[in-house]
């Protein structure tokens, strides 16, 4: 029965293994994902920055087409006031010249703001363009880990499963099944017995019970967390038997 428990505890070891193993091969994916997310997010900033630019570039463009188009008018409108015979005409064609004048000094200053407010804009566009090209190297350096990493987990898993199921074989079918039953309940399914406590749920173990287990020679449940419990002064002596050898545990 020792030997029964002691594969147990291997089997245990292997299968909290597997379990890690599989939650980092769940996770690693899912942060890689998250990254990828956060880049397209400021990429997306990004693009509408530069969308604006070139808006706001647009504008200039126009309202440059439209002062050169204002300057025409305000020429036109000096040669009509040549022309013009009577005082009303004259009055009229000089308001006109004044309200065009002024209309060119509000698009110039217009104009002004725009280019100022495009040079402002083209240093944070740089600024972003920066941070994106940093940001989006640093997930394609981490997609390359956690693509090696995953791989790396899949093998160990491949091999941790190998040797869980060649113990599997050496434990009892009756014992496996119990085992199987309660890991699916509980997490863990085989916990030592110290100083009579069981460690599954630390309450007492009954000392008639505490007996049977010094003994060794059977598979006892715990009778309130019903987990496979054994004395764990009797491990101790196995595994001074064998030395420091512990093939189930290799360090991560
Ligand atoms: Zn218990």
């Amino acid at each position: 029965m020792r030997e029964q428990l002691r594969l147990l505890e291997e089997l245990q070891r292997y299968d909290a293994h597997l379990q890690e193993f599989e939650s980092a091969l769940k996770a690693l994916p899912e942060k890689l994902q998250s990254m990828k997310a956060d880049l397209a997010k400021v990429e997306a900033l990004l693009e509408k920055e530069q969308q604006g630019l070139a808006d706001t570039e647009k504008f200039r463009r126009e309202q440059e087409a439209q002062l050169k188009v204002d300057e025409a008018s305000i020429g036109k409108a000096k040669a009509k006031l040549q022309q013009v015979k009577n005082s009303k005409d004259y009055m009229a064609a000089q308001r006109e010249v004044e309200a065009t004048r002024k209309l060119v000094g509000e698009r110039e200053e217009e104009i002004l703001r725009l280019i100022e407010a495009i040079e402002s804009t083209k240093k944070s566009i740089a600024a972003h363009e920066t941070d994106v090209a940093q940001l989006r190297e640093h997930v394609v350096r981490e997609e390359g880990v956690i693509t090696e990493r995953v791989e790396d987990l899949r093998q160990k898993v491949v091999d941790e499963r190998q040797h869980r199921d060649a113990v599997a074989t050496k434990v009892r079918a009756d014992v496996l099944k119990r085992y199987g039953t309660i890991r699916m309940r509980r997490g863990l399914a085989v916990v030592p017995v110290v100083m009579g406590v069981c460690q599954g749920c630390h309450m007492a173990i009954p000392p008639q019970l505490y007996n049977t287990l010094q003994r060794g020679n059977s598979i006892e449940p715990c009778p309130n967390c019903h987990r496979i419990v054994y004395w764990d002064e009797l491990m101790k002596d196995k595994e001074l038997e064998r030395g420091e050898e512990s093939p189930a545990v290799k360090p991560e």
